[in-house]
């Protein structure tokens, strides 16, 4: 093999390799937000007397910010304030808990199941 023919296919090979890294990431772009929430994104009412634990998809969550921009976060369908915060469903007990009671890396500390250790809201 000479010299030129071995240019040649690094060239391609290497052009191949960046076409399919673009193409992988503009995928990974466009599927990003229904992957991340498949089953739609869980909220939790924060009102003491409610405490509703409800769903809400992507589409619902947009058309509502569209039509109430003021709004931070989706009403609660139970009490109808807007007192509700995104929640994690807990992997043991199934019930939903502030995100913000998430620890970073997977590891979750639900209120639920692990009463003594949560902080207090
Ligand atoms: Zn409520
Ligand atoms: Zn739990």
């Amino acid at each position: 093999m000479n010299t030129r023919k071995v240019i040649l296919l690094c060239v391609s090979v290497g052009a191949l390799a960046g076409a399919g890294v673009l193409t992988v990431r503009h995928l990974t772009l466009v599927n990003r937000e229904s992957q991340d929430f498949p089953d739609g994104i869980p909220f939790l009412c924060t009102r003491p007397e409610c405490q509703a634990e409800f769903v809400t998809t992507l589409d619902e969550m947009s058309d509502y910010r569209m039509k109430h921009p003021e709004e931070l976060t989706m009403p609660c369908p139970k009490c109808g304030k807007s007192d509700t915060v995104r929640a994690v469903p807990c992997q043991k007990c199934k019930h939903f808990f502030p995100r913000s009671l998430a620890r970073r890396g997977g590891d979750v500390l639900c209120p639920q199941c692990t009463p003594t250790s949560a902080p207090a809201l």
